[in-house]
């Protein structure tokens, strides 16, 4: 058993946003209220977060396909390195090439999605690799991968069926209100879509979905894992569309909490 080593790793790519760009400007943001002196660097379950570490932003091209390769390269080399990535975005689509280099180490794992979104379109508006798109495109590239979704509340006829069809344990916001929570055991990635939680407590997103998860709700989740964490992401910050940074600090407390229960929760085998 090897202790769980988070590295952070901006992603600083929103090419393929489908309705506002912005959420390439979001990881230094994230860092800075990350290692605000408003907070101290311990987390809630007793990790000191001076012992995460930081890969820095990949230089990635404003060609969809490239800035693809680029992203599953750098995650690769991360993980090479020993580290377990937390990634922060940029647009959701990185999740796709970050998932296909984890995959190469860890074939079989748990997808813990949170979004208001399913991400599920075939295509979207003309493109495969839309950020509406990134767990239909996993699922197929990744077949030893399970997807558990959080905070769901905007599925359509087409979603639906694609969660039938790629046999997806959809936990819709409605039945996360009626009391559903996932059950995960095994190695686990999470990524963290920050539309998933209300827009009360984050408003800087692209696509506001109001009747979301409290940030409570996201924290108590990553804190009640069985499993370790090998790797998460925190997607779709939008500093445009933020008031008064009060997103970033959210975003910088999931990154802060999300690293806290890699180094000290259950640990990679
Ligand atoms: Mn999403
Ligand atoms: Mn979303």
């Amino acid at each position: 058993m090897v202790r769980t080593r988070p590295q952070l790793i901006g992603v600083p790519y929103d090419a393929s946003s489908s309705f506002l760009r912005g959420s390439a400007a979001a990881p230094p943001l994230i860092r800075q209220a990350l290692w605000s002196p408003a907070g101290n660097q311990s987390t809630e379950n007793g990790a000191d977060l001076a012992g995460l570490t930081d890969a820095g932003d990949l230089t990635l091209s404003e060609t969809p396909a490239e800035a693809r390769e680029q992203i599953e390269m750098g995650i690769g080399a991360l993980l090479a390195d020993g580290f377990q990535p937390i990634a922060l975005g940029g647009d959701h689509s990185v999740t796709h090439p970050i998932l296909r280099a984890v995959v190469t180490q860890r074939p079989a794992l748990t997808i813990l999605h949170i979004d208001a979104h399913g991400d599920l379109y075939d295509e979207f508006e003309g493109d495969r690799y839309s950020h509406a798109c990134p767990f239909a495109r996993i699922l197929e590239d990744c077949r030893g991968v399970k997807l558990v979704q959080v905070g769901i509340r905007t599925l359509t006829p087409h979603q639906r069926e694609q969660v039938a069809r790629f046999d997806v344990n959809c936990i819709e916001m409605r039945h996360f209100a009626a009391g559903a929570r996932p059950a995960i055991d095994g190695p686990v990635y999470i990524s963290v879509d920050l539309d998933g939680i209300d827009p009360a407590f984050a408003p800087g997103v692209s696509h506001r979905e109001p009747g979301g998860l409290t940030v409570r709700e996201v924290l108590t989740m990553i804190h009640q894992l069985a499993g370790p964490i090998i790797g998460a992401d925190v997607v779709e910050y939008n500093p445009r569309q933020d008031i008064g940074g009060v997103t970033a600090a959210v975003a910088a407390k999931i990154t802060g909490e999300l690293a806290g229960q890699m180094m000290s929760g259950p640990a990679v085998k």
